[in-house]
Formats: structure tokens, sequence, C-alpha cells
């Protein structure tokens, strides 16, 4: 009998020691992320580690996270309903400011019905495995948004991703499925670039295969369409020409200020996904008070026609003030028409010198980085608000004028 040979440290070290050095790896990648403690000042302004920084990180596209009659909504709300649920919504967490948020979100989108989350990501988690599991199919877009495709693996499904907005080839994988259901996922705008997708085209390739469609709209919902109704009612897919086999979702995290999801379509398919969403059966209900306050930011969406124009005139003023000082670079402005305007930089660390640059000067916009997006494309994602003022913009063009590369400097590198 061979004596056992001793466990080499190596062999005997535990994983858990192995932390630091991973956490280093990812400094020396320049993945390393850090938080930073907040506290609002006036508009878009923020107080940051004590020190005032003008952003453009805020989601809060129509600057209604701290507005005075979405706040005194939620105030209301604590007076009635105190703060927390209690518990899950098929239990005894539904309370009555919760199904009145329902059925006004469904009244704002004209759909059916809407079912309420506590939060965008825990909606898309949830509901994508309700609808579809195993042995059925999940077509997705490259550049989906990454609740959607954890709730694809969740479900077990098989995946087929196709390149970002490639819809010919989205029509070539279906008609090559031999699945019975088929669920088509995809961001409406996109959260990295800002770019929209064809609804009419994707609606039309989901009927001819008998798909269903599901619209993540987080970031068109309050700022497109008609009174902010979001990308379907843009698309006159709302209302009236609403079809069955779209399932609509958003955020209320973003343009609504607050928090919270919800997803909206049938009544059958909310039906079903009330009965059967785990994050929806399994989770404590959203408090009544943010209901009550995203009652009325719905309210002021759907009143805030001054508000999106002022977004709409900040979005212009960026886009034509910037396209002097990118001549001749190779930084990039996606192409975009939203609040999201992606800064398309390259190399990681370039990236975050600008970010850094940018700071410096009082002005935070982040640098986004792969995983998030492709290798090679880490860039700033500038989002803009109605918060912001034209001297805000004005003076975000101006410093990124003095950060620019050098013109010629560089060979020009396109990005997709
Ligand atoms: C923010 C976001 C989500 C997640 O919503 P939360 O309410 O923040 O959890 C989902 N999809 C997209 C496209 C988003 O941008």
């Amino acid at each position: 009998m061979t004596p056992k040979t001793p466990p080499t440290a190596a062999a005997t070290a535990s994983w858990l020691d192995e932390f630091p050095a991973r956490i280093a790896a990812l400094d020396a990648a320049h993945l390393r992320r850090h938080r930073r403690a907040v506290r609002p000042l006036q508009g878009a302004h923020l107080e940051v580690d004590g020190q005032p920084m003008l952003a453009f990180c805020s989601n809060d596209y129509l600057g209604l996270a701290s507005h005075t009659a979405v706040s005194l909504a939620a105030c209301d709300g604590v007076r009635e309903y105190g703060v927390g649920s209690g518990a899950s919504p098929l239990v005894s967490g539904h309370s009555v400011a919760n199904a009145a948020l329902e059925a006004d979100l469904a009244h704002f989108v004209q759909l059916p019905r809407a079912l309420y989350f506590y939060s965008g990501y825990a909606t898309n988690t949830g509901i994508v495995p309700a609808l579809i599991g195993e042995g059925d199919a999940l077509f997705s877009d490259a550049l989906n948004h990454a609740c959607l495709i954890d709730g694809a693996r969740l479900s077990r499904a098989s995946i087929h991703r196709y390149a970002h907005a490639d819809l010919p080839a989205l029509g070539r994988l279906l008609a090559a499925s031999t699945a019975r259901r088929k669920l088509v996922v995809t961001d409406s705008v996109f959260s990295m670039d800002g770019d929209v997708a064809d609804i009419p085209a994707l609606l039309a390739l989901c009927e001819a295969h008998d798909a269903l469609l599901l619209l993540d709209d987080s970031h068109g919902f309050g700022v497109l369409g008609p009174q902010g109704r979001g990308v379907l009612a843009e698309a006159g897919l709302a209302g009236r020409n609403a079809s069955p086999r779209v399932l609509y979702m958003a955020s209320l995290g973003k343009a609504a200020g607050g928090a919270g999801g919800f997803v909206a379509g049938s009544d059958a398919l909310i039906e079903w996904l009330l009965q059967k969403t785990r994050s929806y059966i399994f989770a404590t209900a959203a408090p009544a008070l943010l209901a009550r306050a995203m009652q009325a930011a719905l309210d002021q969406i759907e009143r805030g026609s001054a508000l999106r124009t002022q977004l709409q005139g900040r979005i212009a003023q960026l886009r034509d003030g910037l396209a002097p000082v990118l001549q001749g670079t190779h930084w990039q402005l996606g192409a975009s028409r939203t609040a999201i305007q992606p800064l398309l930089i390259g190399p990681n660390a370039e990236a975050l010198a600008v970010m850094e640059g940018l700071r410096a000067r009082g002005i935070w916009v982040p640098a986004i980085r792969p995983p998030t997006v492709p290798e090679g494309t880490a860039r700033l994602r500038i989002a803009l608000s109605a918060a912001h003022t034209e001297a805000d913009v004005a003076r975000l063009i101006a410093a990124l004028a003095e950060l620019s590369p050098t013109r010629q400097t560089h060979a020009p590198k396109a990005f997709a």
C-alpha cells in the first residue's frame, strides 16, 4: 500500500482566501467599482463625499425623484398605511393603494391590465420563467439588460441570442425553431446605447412565428410617446391597436422617479403571471407609500409635456455642442435620440481617465466598462434630464472639449 502524499499547502488553501487577490485583479483591469455616498442638492446637482457635483448619471429623466407633489404623496401614504406592506401580494400585502396604482398604470400605457412589482429587476427575472420553461425557446437581443438575461437563464428554455437589432437574424432563428412556445425579449430603449428597437417590425416577426413579445421599456416609459406613454403608444400599438401577444414592462425607478416595476398586457397573460411569478408571489409587496408616490408621479408624467420638451432641448444641445469637439478624434457619440447619450471612448483606462478629469471639474459622468458593455467599447454614459439647465449642459460640453484627445493622435476606431 503506497503512503498517501501529504497535501501541499496549495491544495489545502481555502478558496475563501483568494478573494483579496481576485479583487486586486479587478483593480489591475480597471474593473473595480466604487460607491459614492450622495446627498441631493438643487436640480441635477449632488453632494458627493461632501463635494458638490453636477451629475449626468441619474435615470431620473424628468426630475420627479425629488418632485414636491410626488414627495407629498409619499408622506400621505405613510400617514395612511405606515411603512411596510407586511406580506406578499397574494397574502395581505396587496393594499388598495397598490391596486389603484395597477389600474392607473394599465390605463396610462393603454393596455388591459398591469401587475406592480417591488423592482424592475424582479419583474423580468420573475416573469420570463413564468412564461416559458424547458423545451421552450427564448430569443434575446445581444444588448439586453442583465435582468432579461437572468430571467432567461432561470427559465431553462433554450436561449437564442441575435446580434443587436439584427431582425433578419431574429427572423431566421424564429423560422428554424421547432419549439411550441417562443418568447422574444428585448429592451425597447437600450440602456447603455440609448437606441430604440423597431417595435412594429418585432411585432410582425412575432405574429408570423406565433411568438410572444416582451418589451422592456424602462428607459422609454414616461419619456417616449404621446404624454410619455412609452414606446408602444409611440408606435401606435397601444389602446385599440394593442396586440395580445405583447407584454410591456418598465421600471418605475427611472422617469417615474421612484422604485418598483410593472408588467402590462392582456388579462389572460397578467392573470397567469399573477399566479405563477415566483418573484411576485414569494416577496413582500411594494409598500403602499411608494404606490401612492408612483400614482402622483404618473399624474406628473401625464401632464409633463413641458418637462419632456425641456429634456429634448438638452439632448439637442448636447449633440449639437459635442459634434465639433469630437470631429477628428476617435471619440464617438452613439446614434441616440433618447436621454441616454453614450460617448464611446474605447479603452477602459482612457474612459476612466476622462471620468476622473470630469470629476476634477465637478462633473460626474459614469464610465461604463466591460462586462456591462462589449470589450473595447468603454464609454461615458451621459444621462440627461429635464432637471438639467442649459448652463449645466454647456458646462459638460466645455469640460469634454478640454479633455478630448488631441486630434489625429489616435487612429479613428469604429464602433459597431
Ligand atoms: C433599470 C432597468 C431594469 C431594472 O429595473 P429596477 O427597477 O432598477 O430594478 C430593467 N431593465 C432595464 C432596461 C433597466 O434599465
